[in-house]
């Protein structure tokens, strides 16, 4: 797949951070990355063997690494037949790289972090500690988030790609694995931040009259009005976030991506996820029932990871009515024509609604990120970045 060199640096070679071109260097070469060349084979095999381990350090130490909010949820057997199918799958894609592949530190590094994982115990470590609620860090969360988004999103990815030759491995990749972390690492706290008001707060200040007349809709139309009231209230706080300057620092991190995927969408500053969500979710508590607001959680998550997609194909027809990656592709780029435009998130239409709407006709962005704001390269610099400015 791709151009003829993987773990490419498009350009601007000091934006990416030094960790990501160690790796890069490590692990990447100049060889064809077709089907067939053992390129996959050794990503598929590094990636599934990180999970693998991940997953066998979370059966040591649970009590620690994984969620009181997921643990009650999870079938243990489900999950320890996942972990050994992990176990294989690195080692199998791991020997097909060595094979086909000149050099072989890609499937090899799978099959040894496979190695590891068997020798500490693989699937079948007992958990005879009982578990107890208490503070813990989401690392179950973090890898069970990422194979599922990588299941969902990368394959469109690979095969119809808006941009062919920006690859998985775009730069600053590994910075956004390490955004993508910062969000599930604290689940705890994130989860009280989020669904705590969705699902607690609504038997508080829910409008009895209001709740009562929602109830009588049909599900399906209730689903709907809250993505509407949902997306109204994001595109205020949206458009104030690029309109008040002390605002925009925040979001500023957000657009810094040059290049989009579905990685890149959670790259965005604490302060802009909390303010955004609490934005959004206080006047949904007024007139939803918590199950339609935890409905809404999915359906987000779900929609805005899809639209920063490199994912070319759309339906023409559903492109006015719900916003495809193409839109939010223009709200990303750094082309003047487009700057301070296209700020809901759901639906277009909003956008037309307040003369903020462009999409011109098939065309994508030729640029992305920031246009002349230069921002600090790595995960901290960026957080206190905002903060640092707004002396
Ligand atoms: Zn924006
Ligand atoms: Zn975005």
């Amino acid at each position: 797949m791709g151009p003829d060199c993987v773990f490419e640096f498009s350009g601007d070679v000091q934006g990416a951070n030094v960790l990501e071109q160690k790796v890069n260097a490590v692990f990447g070469d100049d060889e064809p990355t077709g089907f067939g060349t053992g390129w996959w084979s050794g990503v598929l095999s590094a990636f599934f063997g990180v999970l693998a381990l991940g997953a066998v350090v979370c059966l040591h130490f649970p009590q620690l690494l994984t969620s009181p909010e997921l643990r009650a949820y999870y079938p243990m057997q489900v999950m320890r037949l996942l972990i050994q199918a992990l176990i294989v799958a690195a080692i199998v894609f791991g020997l097909a790289s060595a094979i086909l592949r000149r050099k072989k530190v890609l499937g090899l590094t799978g099959m040894l972090l496979a190695l590891a994982a068997t020798l500490w115990g693989g699937a079948s470590v007992p958990i005879n500690q009982p578990l107890h609620n208490g503070p813990a860090i989401g690392l179950d969360w973090f890898l069970l988030d990422m194979l599922l988004m990588t299941l969902i999103y990368s394959p469109f990815e690979v095969l119809w790609p808006a941009y062919p030759k920006q690859g998985i491995f775009r730069n600053e990749w590994l910075l956004d694995v390490v955004y993508f972390l910062s969000t599930h690492l604290p689940i705890q706290i994130t989860s009280f931040l989020i669904l705590l008001p969705a699902t607690q707060l609504t038997t508080v200040f829910g409008i009895p009259a209001v709740l009562r007349a929602m109830a009588q809709l049909p599900w399906l139309v209730q689903f709907l009005l809250a993505i509407l009231v949902a997306d109204l209230a994001e595109y205020a706080i949206h458009r104030a976030f690029h309109s008040v300057p002390v605002l925009w620092r925040f979001h500023a991190i957000h657009h810094s991506s040059k290049a989009l995927d579905w990685l890149a969408g959670s790259r965005s500053h604490l302060v802009d996820d909390v303010v955004v969500r609490a934005f959004i979710l206080i006047p949904m508590m007024f007139a939803f029932p918590h199950d339609i607001i935890v409905a809404y959680l999915f359906f987000v998550t779900l929609h805005a990871t899809w639209t920063h997609s490199n994912f070319r194909p759309s339906i023409r027809w559903l492109e006015p009515f719900l916003i495809s990656p193409r839109y939010h592709h223009w709200h990303h780029t750094s082309q003047q024509e487009a700057i301070d435009k296209n700020f809901a998130i759901h639906f277009p239409w909003i956008d037309r609604i307040f003369g903020t709407y462009y999409f011109p006709k098939d065309a994508w962005p030729e640029a992305y990120g920031l246009a002349d704001e230069k921002i600090p390269a790595g995960f901290w610099g960026q957080f206190f970045y905002p903060f640092r400015l707004a002396r």
